[in-house]
């Protein structure tokens, strides 16, 4: 165990994640010097970092304590003017690290002085860098995006990823170039002016091993499915009601496994989406289909005749050992027979997901699925980097056999990015996740003119989701940046039995 402790609770989060990222085996524990005394565990810690922060005085003060007493201190200043930020928000975090205008000549804000030593500190302790530097944030493309938009060219903005956060000069040429791609699409979409829909439905043939989504098995819920729906179709009401005058600019049907409807639900669903909310702006309409076993040319030609114009199926790997080992229920020959159905049925727009660093699996495996992807040929390719969630079996199945990655997710990330590369797809958008394996991030890569619309506007936080269905989070993004949040249930009974509750929470956030 690493603990840290803190003069002020203030940067508690950021401190955590920081830690976290050098030491993902360790578990780390962040105290403020009061809350030692009820909660702090002297036992078994590796080391000690004590924090003071002074920030009137403009000063930030750390020592590294080891359990046989060797103490390193280090000190540094920052810019108390700068001192408005949050350290609590990721987003919060995002907009903050890239609140100084690009500019490298001035002092960093607290938080970002506190990181930076940090990272100076915990990088010599290691002896090795991240890839992402002192970055912890999940969207790290935010900064040059913003920095682009405020008319920043790319020497400015390559400087102010190394130097402020001592990014590698890889993440930083993906970050930068993919804020390029993002920034060219988004300035074809009428988005000020619009909002995107998400729908979730959240059943699933089986759970898999790394799930921590919203999801429960279809054959529990099948009789309860028409309800569910109409609870949605209520919702969808509500927002034909509150958005009138505004227009869809796109709309993503996700869970869970949207495929576990039947293509007469999955038709209701869509029409009555389609008659009441103005689509006539609608670039694209996604449903995920993700899991082969749910998958058949019926619900295919349903959601084709729905004008869906973009799917998922997702293998995550191309080794039935593994899958069966994460409770995925599918093989890959059942993968490869839903794509091609998918492909007959006229969809020209699918993607695919690949998780990196899946239980037991080696860059030998990833270069076979790579292989198997590369004969498939999809349009756009999401690859993941394993990210261990709290609550999922999968945590528990670490909690109980040990950490189990068999090979280096950095290499199997090259391995996936050649492999995107020879297909003809670049990266579009990217985003990190907590406990990501590696450090990692999760990149969409896309041929062009086939990059997922929903997952950009999603991702850049520049318009307001609507998110329906149980367990979604809808966003509310105001024209200065600022964005509110509301969710619903996850409990599908509650969701149902609450849906009028549901929709005053979207009231509220809406007025
Ligand atoms: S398909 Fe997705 S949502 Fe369903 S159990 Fe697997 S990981 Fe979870």
């Amino acid at each position: 165990m690493i603990q840290v402790l803190i003069n002020k609770d203030k940067f508690k989060y950021d401190i955590h994640s920081l830690v976290k990222a050098f030491y993902p085996k360790e578990d780390v524990s962040v105290l403020t010097f009061d809350e030692l005394s009820s909660k702090g565990d002297n036992e078994n810690i590796l080391f000690k970092i004590e924090i003071i922060l002074e920030e009137e005085a403009g000063k930030i003060s750390m020592k590294i304590i080891h359990s046989d007493g060797v103490c390193k201190e280090a000190e540094t200043v920052c810019d108390i003017a700068s001192n408005g930020v949050s350290g609590n928000e990721e987003s919060a975090e995002v907009s903050s690290e890239s609140s100084t205008n690009g500019s490298t000549a001035s002092l960093s804000t607290p938080k970002n002085s506190l990181k930076q030593m940090m990272y100076r500190e915990l990088s010599h302790e290691i002896g090795h860098e991240l890839p992402w530097g002192s970055l912890t944030g999940i969207r790290p493309t935010r900064i040059p995006m913003q920095m682009l938009e405020s008319g920043k060219n790319e020497a400015e903005i390559r400087k102010y990823m190394q130097e402020t956060f001592f990014v590698s000069d890889e993440k930083t040429d993906l970050a930068y170039n993919i804020a390029l791609r993002e920034k060219k699409i988004l300035d074809d979409i009428n988005y000020e002016n619009g909002y995107s829909i998400y729908l979730g439905i959240p059943f699933c043939p089986t759970t898999c091993l790394y799930c921590s989504f919203t999801s429960f098995p279809i054959v529990t819920w099948k009789k309860k499915v028409s309800d569910y729906i109409s609870c949605l179709e209520k919702e969808i009401d509500y927002v034909a009601e509150t958005f009138q005058g505004k227009v869809v600019n796109s709309v993503y049907i996700g869970g869970g496994t949207p495929t576990t409807l039947e293509p007469d639900e999955m038709t209701r669903l869509i029409t009555y989406l389609r008659e009441k909310l103005d689509l006539s702006e609608c670039r694209e309409f996604t449903v995920e289909s993700g899991r082969p076993d749910s998958i058949t040319r019926e619900k295919l030609r349903a959601m084709k005749e729905c004008g869906v114009d973009r799917i998922s199926v997702n293998p995550q790997t191309m080794s039935d050992e593994t899958l069966k080992r994460i409770g995925r229920k599918h093989t890959v020959e059942q993968f490869i027979n839903a794509y091609n159905m998918a492909r007959e049925e006229g969809f020209d727009n699918i993607n695919m997901d690949i998780i990196l660093g899946l239980p037991g699996e080696t860059e030998a495996d990833v270069e076979h699925t790579m292989q198997e992807i590369i004969k498939l040929n999809p349009d756009d390719l999401t690859v993941h980097s394993l990210s261990v969630k709290r609550g999922s079996r999968l945590a528990e199945h670490i909690r109980n056999n040990g950490f189990f990655v068999a090979g280096d997710t950095g290499r199997m990330m090259e391995i996936a990015k050649k492999g995107a590369a020879k297909m003809g797809l670049t990266p579009y958008y990217l985003y990190r996740q907590k406990n990501i394996s590696g450090n990692l991030e999760n990149t969409g890569y896309a041929r062009e003119g086939k990059a997922g619309i929903y997952n950009i506007l999603m991702m850049e936080e520049v318009q307001s989701i609507v998110a329906l269905g149980a367990g979604t989070v809808t966003k509310r993004v105001y024209g200065d940046g600022r964005i509110e949040r509301c969710d619903n249930v996850k409990d599908v009974t509650l969701y149902m039995n609450n849906i009028d509750d549901m929709i005053e929470r979207k009231k509220s956030l809406f007025t």
